[in-house]
């Protein structure tokens, strides 16, 4: 069978690193994440992968801290997250290349888009780090952002809940589940799947959206060869 895709962006949270714990890096887990994008680049598929920060700080956690401030320790948590990908993929035996949208030369590339679309051509599994550089925005508005840049054909977003619903299924049984969503549908109803901001760069740019969860060992393969898992947020 052949992947559907050839060039994604997974957008990975910072929570989806942390295990149980909820913050910090939990190794095994990391290495369970790895070791299905190991198994999706060893079919051919060009990844790019956008990390979040939430298990180290969230500009949000920096209550009554200057707003731009709390928002660079958060994209400088990326920048954690994104080196312990790179350690566990290159364990693996995946060539990766770490790209910062803030530079910091001594630890990883500056986010360079040209260099990152080469890095993808010659089969290596690029991350990027730092969200956009800028504070107010989110590693969600990098994910769309970089898919639009790089040319990606859809957004893995991988959570920890399989699908988006419109409310929360673990304190609403009634809660229903999406499988099929437009973008107008998400932004109206204000769905929380990712910000706004994110949802509605997607949709000027075309960018489909799949959400689905990552406690399903298999799920990212399953995304990759176009089964219907999770939620697809497209036109329609
Ligand atoms: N952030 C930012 N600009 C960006 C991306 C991220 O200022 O372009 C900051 C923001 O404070 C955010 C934090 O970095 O709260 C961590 O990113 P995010 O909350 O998106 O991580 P996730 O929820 O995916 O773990």
């Amino acid at each position: 069978m052949k992947p559907k895709y050839k060039r994604v962006i997974i957008k990975l949270s910072g929570e989806a690193l942390a295990g149980s714990a909820g913050h910090g890096i939990d190794t095994p887990t990391v290495q369970a994440i790895c070791s299905q994008i190991k198994e999706v680049f060893d079919l051919g598929v060009e990844i790019a992968i956008v990390v979040g920060g939430g298990n180290f700080w969230r500009g949000r956690s920096g209550e009554g801290m200057d707003k731009s401030t709390a928002d660079y320790m958060g994209m400088l948590a990326t920048c954690i997250n994104a080196l312990g990908l790179q350690d566990v993929l290159e364990e693996m035996e995946v060539p990766v290349r770490v790209q910062t949208a803030i530079e910091m030369k001594q630890i990883a590339e500056p986010y360079i888009r040209r260099k990152a679309v080469r890095h993808l051509e010659k089969r290596r599994v690029v991350i990027f780090a730092c969200g956009t550089g800028n504070p107010f925005f989110t590693t969600d508005t990098t994910a769309a952002l970089r898919a639009a840049e790089i040319d990606a054909e859809i957004i893995l977003l991988a959570k920890s809940i399989d699908a988006v619903y419109d409310s929360d299924p673990l304190t609403n049984s009634e809660a229903i589940r999406y499988s099929e969503l437009s973008y107008i549908d998400v932004l109206n109803q204000g769905l929380k799947v990712m910000d706004s901001t994110a949802t509605s760069l997607c949709m000027d740019n075309h960018i489909p959206i799949l959400v689905f969860g990552l406690n399903e060992p298999k799920n990212i393969l399953r995304a990759i060869m176009g089964e219907k898992i999770g939620t697809i947020i497209q036109e329609v």
